[in-house]
């Protein structure tokens, strides 16, 4: 606490002992106790001189726990460290001749002040301030302290000795009061009028409306009122300033019950402390709160739910790929994006007070009970939120999220629970494709067994067993004459110890474990193999599709990478199509473009994968230099009925003409779908109906160099089946 405060406490206790009935030893030993507390020395006193001015006598001391105790005396009264006048004389023992430090040496006194007491204008007695352990300098304000603190002793010893009342003190007390840092006011306990006030209580606005404030709003208490009541803090809304006001009881000069009210500016404090709080709960980039606050605050809207039943929810949100984003792009970047999301999470109105940063990129809403009936909006804000490109240093980002939901209290009233509960249910968003969000569904919960099962057999497969990995390859189909003019790389896998999975099960958890990068580099050198074998099996223009994560295309090599792989394996890079996605197509422009440029430049396809899905922008299309755009599968499944799904085809196509890329769509499982999509103009089908993915021992038999008449392909039994969706 600030020294000042304290002095002004300390004070004001002993002006309380101005009236006090105790013997004049109590009353000094309270006296000198409190003195102490703002001084720090080892010990003080008060020394009585004998009659004939020769020796002094210990009357009152203290001692700090661990100092040497004072001498009781008699000893000589030496002129040298005893004051004379209404001084103090502070003796400082290296200043002093040899003969002095030996009588210094014998008292066990390194630094002392002795302030002389008179009563009835005699020097009477002596105030001692002594630091016994080593030398100190005091500074203005002790040596003040000291003073005022004489004062009082020496009002007191005179009126123990006259036995008069507070009359004689008077003027003292209102000295001292007038010089403490402070605004005092002294109230009549009765009717509350001012019987006195300092200086700075009547000149300073502020200070005189905090202690009226007391009178005004608190003076009732004061019936019951007792020495040293809570100090009531009051803060001055037209200054800005924080008070703290202390009360203590005193029997006025005339006798009448009254009351000091004793307000010092606090506000340095409360600004300390304020920060202090707000380190303590707010997040350190993004400014908004941080975990433990959203602990804290959980753990009351719980407690309300507890009583009342009203329901409340927990959002837990992780970003997709944003470590990628930050190890490929850099550091400033991903801050500046995690700033961005947290002031835009802020701005959605109802969730304003309850946003929280729990750490790296992962964020918390809660939706308290008086906007959970908005639930719905809520959500909905925060997923557009992420369905757009963020603007960073002047380029455009896209991130989207995974977010979970958990309700309470009907899925659990316990904080660690519930923030728990949300992170599992944002697991399975992110594990069922990311850009999405779950509610928790305690089911799921044998899922979560399952999710670390596959992360730590993917770690061991990855480790030792990377050919449970397995490429499969899908036919493409140039529908002018039926042929199979390259196929998509897709991946499998074969664990032995949980069986077959697919791709949709475990390449977005592969993504999330920062794996990706190893399964991405395997299946390229296989399909890179497989390819070129094909090539120089005759079908020297057969080219292969294969899928780059926008996990792999954050990496700052990429693109070395993959030149290297294609050099080793000896593949024409030109029957190559690198897939990717429109997520990683509108991350900062200027960098997809590069990447894309010096693919092609040294003779890779680009193939925009799933196009049509999230952020489409058709200007997208225009500046990137692209072979391929594979429309998305979910166009199809309603090409039949929906006319907006045939002219988006169409639009497609037309534009495609016009840029020089070709147009594949994916997901054709029926003949109708099939003559649609012929008819809307497209020349290249992947789809179940022409074939499923299969081996590369499968596909050679039925696909390669091969003219399909239209017709599904027959699976031949019925584990093939399961293996191949
Ligand atoms: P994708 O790149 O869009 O691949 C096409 C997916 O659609 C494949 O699913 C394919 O089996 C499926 N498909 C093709 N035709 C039809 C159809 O007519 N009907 C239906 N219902 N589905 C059809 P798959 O093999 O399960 O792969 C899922 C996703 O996993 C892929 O989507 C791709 O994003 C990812 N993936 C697969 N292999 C790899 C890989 O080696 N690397 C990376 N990064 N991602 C991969
Ligand atoms: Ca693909
Ligand atoms: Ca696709």
């Amino acid at each position: 606490m600030d020294k000042f405060v304290l002095k002004d406490d300390v004070l004001t206790n002993i002006i309380t002992a101005l009236d006090s009935t105790d013997t004049f030893y109590d009353t000094m030993k309270y006296v000198i106790k409190e003195a102490q507390r703002f001084l720090f020395t080892s010990n003080a006193g008060i020394y009585q001189i004998s009659s004939d001015g020769s020796s002094l006598n210990l009357a009152v001391d203290y001692s700090s726990e661990k100092a040497r105790k004072l001498e009781k005396g008699p000893f000589r009264a030496d002129g040298f460290f005893l004051a004379d006048d209404q001084g103090a004389l502070v003796t400082t023992y290296s200043d002093l001749t040899e003969s002095q430090k030996k009588i210094m040496d014998k008292l066990g006194f390194k630094t002392c002040v002795f302030v002389p007491i008179h009563i009835n204008s005699v020097c009477a007695m002596y105030f001692a301030i002594i630091e016994s352990r080593n030398e100190i300098k005091f500074s203005e304000e002790q040596i003040q302290f000291i003073k005022d603190v004489t004062m009082i002793v020496q009002s007191i010893a005179q009126r123990k000795v006259t036995n008069n009342s507070l009359i004689s003190s008077y003027e003292v007390l209102r000295e001292i009061l007038s010089r403490i840092g402070s605004g005092i006011m002294v109230f009549d306990r009765n009717n509350g009028n001012v019987l006195f006030e300092n200086d700075i209580a009547k000149s300073s606005q502020e200070y005189r409306r905090a202690l009226k404030s007391v009178t005004e709003n608190k003076m009732p208490d004061l019936d019951n009122l007792q020495f040293n009541l809570k100090p009531v803090e009051h803060y001055d809304a037209r200054s800005g300033l924080w008070f703290s006001i202390k009360f203590s009881g005193l029997t006025w000069i005339d006798g009448s019950d009254a009351i000091v009210c004793n307000a010092s500016d606090i506000t340095l404090q409360k600004k300390n402390q304020q920060k202090i709080e707000y380190q303590a709960n707010n997040d350190f980039l993004t400014g908004i709160y941080n975990r433990m606050k959203s602990e804290t605050d959980l753990v009351k809207l719980l407690a309300r739910s507890a009583q009342t039943g009203e329901k409340g929810a927990v959002l837990f949100l992780d970003l997709d790929d944003f470590k990628h984003i930050n190890d490929g792009l850099g550091h400033q970047f991903g801050d500046i994006l995690l700033q961005e999301i947290a002031s835009n999470l802020q701005n959605i109105p109802m969730i304003r007070k309850h946003c929280y940063r729990m750490g790296g990129d992962e964020f918390l809403v809660i939706v308290d009970h008086d906007s959970y009936d908005g639930i719905d909006r809520i959500i909905k804000a925060i997923v557009s939120l992420f369905n757009k490109p963020w603007d960073l240093m002047g380029t455009e980002y896209l991130c989207t999220m995974s977010m979970g939901v958990a309700i309470f209290p009907d899925n659990s009233l316990d904080v660690n629970e519930i923030v728990k509960m949300a992170d599992m249910a944002m697991y399975e968003a992110k594990i069922s494709g990311k850009n999405r969000y779950a509610y928790y569904d305690s089911k799921k919960g044998i899922n979560t067994s399952r999710r670390y099962d596959i992360e730590n057999n993917m770690r061991q497969a990855i480790a030792t067993e990377i050919e449970e990995f397995l490429v499969y390859y899908q036919p493409v189909i140039n529908t002018e004459n039926n042929e199979c003019v390259s196929c998509e790389a897709l991946v499998r896998w074969d664990s032995k110890a949980l069986g077959f999975i697919g791709p949709g099960e475990f390449i977005p958890l592969a993504e999330y474990l920062g794996l990706i990068t190893d399964i991405g580099d395997y299946v390229f050198e296989k399909a890179c193999l497989q390819c070129k074998k094909w090539n120089d099996m005759g079908f020297p223009d057969f080219k292969i599709n294969i899928n780059l994560s926008v996990v792999q295309l954050l990496q700052m090599n990429i693109v070395e990478n993959i030149k290297n792989m294609t050099k080793r394996t000896g593949v024409n890079p030109k029957n190559l199509t690198l897939e990717v996605t429109e997520s990683f197509a509108i991350n900062d422009m200027d960098r997809v473009l590069k990447i894309i440029k010096e693919f092609k430049e040294s003779g890779f396809n680009i193939a925009l994968d799933d196009f049509g899905t999230g952020y489409s922008s058709l200007n997208y299309i225009k500046k990137l230099p692209l072979d391929v755009i594979k429309v998305d599968k979910t166009f199809i499944d309603d090409i039949l009925t929906d006319e907006y799904a045939q002219s988006f085809v169409k639009l497609i196509v037309e534009l495609s003409k016009t840029i020089g890329t070709k147009v594949v769509v994916e997901g054709i499982e029926n003949e109708e779908q099939c003559k649609m999509i012929k008819n809307l103009g497209v020349n290249f089908i992947q789809g179940f109906y022409y074939g499923r993915p299969v081996s590369s021992i499968e596909f050679e038999r039925n696909y390669l160099g091969k003219k399909l008449e239209g017709s599904n392909y027959v699976i031949e039994d019925e584990k093939k089946e399961r293996l191949c969706i």
